[in-house]
Parts: C-alpha cells; structure tokens; sequence
C-alpha cells in the first residue's frame, strides 16, 4: 500500500452518521445532544442514523448498559439502525496494527503515566489515549532509546514518519471549515494500548470507514482528534468523511455537562417520567442558541 490513497466521498453517497458511546457509566445530557445532532442531521438529509457500542474499554465496561443506551435513545424521539459492537471488531484493530507496524510507522512504548510527566511532558489537546497519558504529549522517551521487551508495551504513532509518508493533508469540519493537519498538537498518540488492540484513535477511523459514516458528528473536545483520524486515513487508504464538531453543554459553572457530577443520568429522568422528546427539544433549541 502506497501513501496518500484515501479516496474523497463520491458526491452521491448517501449521508450517514453515528452515535458511538462507551457502556462504562450512564448517558447524560452531553451525550444526548450528541445523538440528537447526529440523528437531526443524518434525517435532514435524508440518511442513515447509526448506532455504534464502544464497549473494548475492558473492564470498566458493563455490557448491561448498552440496553439502557437504546431505551435513552428511544425515549428522547430517536430512530437508529444499530451496527456491530467494537468488540466484535478486535480483527480488524489488529490486523491494521499490524500493517502500520510492518512499515515502520509504529513504535512500542513502555512508559508509565508517571514516567511520561517526570520527563516533562506539555499538556496537549489529544483526548484518545484514555489509558497511559490522555492529554499529554508524549516527549518521545521511547522513540530515542528502545525501551526494554519484557515490560508491557503500548504502540505510538511515530508523527514525523507519518508525516513523511502522506506528505500535507487537509480535512473539513462543516462548522470551522477546513483543517490543515497538525499532528504536533497531539505529539505521537497510542494507537495500540497495553491492555487492547485498539486506542479510541484507532478503533473509531476503522468502525467509522467499515459502518459507510460519511459524516463524524462529535462534541468539540475532540476536534483535535482528527488530525490523527485524518492521518490514519491516509496511511490506511479508508474513505474520507466531513467532520461536524458541534459546541459543547456547558453548566453554570462552565463545566462539560456530559462528565458533571451531579447532572442526573438521562436514565433516572427517563424512569422519573420525564417527557424525553420534550427534553429533546428543550436540548435542539439550546444548541441553536450555541450557534450552529
Ligand atoms: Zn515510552
């Protein structure tokens, strides 16, 4: 496989979004807008809504949930057609692994979270590597001196050989329009974690490329991932799809409504017997007033 050979969308294919949460806590609000604006704009144009369980976060991830997923879903007005688990997809994290390894574009990294902050890592904007160092930029410890076989290994993007291969590349993001990608916000992000085949990174450029998605709604929290996303793309020769990063919930006191303590789960509401649509409503007219 050469570099560089992401195909564009032809213009006639049909629009297709998703909602992709991880069963490892309840649904709130945050994500509830996050469904909403992946099912209002897949709708408006008429496409597909998809329904994707994230559920490779090993053991924080209780299966159980998924069920309550599709009942929130429901109980706020939503229609969906659901596709495969992460977990049924563990192949095909692999086998991309693999391949990216075979070139020479991943390298295994030994360092702890803590061993990452003493070498004076730089707060970053990557979101992805939920396990090891999320948010810092790897100061690339283990890309100068090999770390040692017998300690466990995740495996790190090498940036500038990635760089090297696909040469500039540009995505869009239907609310900021286009993007230059810049690897270096993120610094060499883990695409293959100690305990799975997969980081968030890597798991969601393959399922959104095999589910057809042609249009990646997500909260503006991870407009920097798709730099990365972008990335692999290209390095893997996937479809590329228009990005929509819609504003974030915030509370009162400015914090991510989707992670506040407090905000009571949209399963409580639902079984409370709150209206769910009406509540979608109330959460449609609030993401106008952000706006988009
Ligand atoms: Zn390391």
């Amino acid at each position: 496989m050469s570099c560089g050979m992401a195909q564009r969308m032809p213009a006639d294919t049909p629009l297709v979004t998703r909602f992709a949460p991880s069963p490892n806590g309840h649904l709130h609000l945050g994500h509830a807008l996050s469904a909403i604006v992946a099912h209002d704009l897949a709708k408006a144009g008429e496409g597909r809504f998809l329904l994707r369980i994230e559920d490779i976060d090993g053991p924080r991830s209780r299966p159980e949930l998924a069920d309550e997923f599709r009942r929130d879903l429901e109980w706020l007005g939503l229609e969906w057609d659901e596709v495969p688990a992460q977990s049924t997809r563990l192949d095909s994290y692999a086998a991309a692994a693999e391949a990216l390894k075979v070139r020479g574009l991943l390298y295994p990294c030994t360092c702890t979270r803590s061993e990452i902050e003493a070498a004076g890592a730089r707060h970053g904007s990557d979101p992805g590597s939920v396990a090891g160092a999320g948010g810092l930029i790897y100061p690339g410890t283990c890309k100068r001196t090999p770390p040692d076989p017998s300690r466990p290994a995740a495996w790190r993007l090498d940036a500038e050989k990635a760089l090297a291969e696909t040469g500039p590349l540009a995505w869009e993001d239907a609310l900021a329009g286009p993007q230059a990608v810049d690897l270096a916000a993120l610094g060499d992000v883990v695409l293959v974690r100690k305990d799975l085949p997969a980081s968030y990174h890597l798991a969601v450029t393959l399922d959104d490329a095999a589910d057809g998605v042609t249009l990646v709604t997500r909260g503006a929290d991870l407009f920097a991932a798709s730099h990365v996303h972008r990335t692999l793309q290209a390095l893997l020769g996937l479809p590329v799809p228009v990005w929509h990063h819609h504003p974030l919930l915030l509370g009162e006191d400015g914090e991510k409504l989707a992670k506040r303590r407090g905000s009571p789960a949209l399963a409580e509401r639902r079984l409370a017997g709150e209206d769910g649509r009406m509540l979608a409503q109330q959460l449609r007219l609030q993401h106008l007033s952000l706006g988009t």
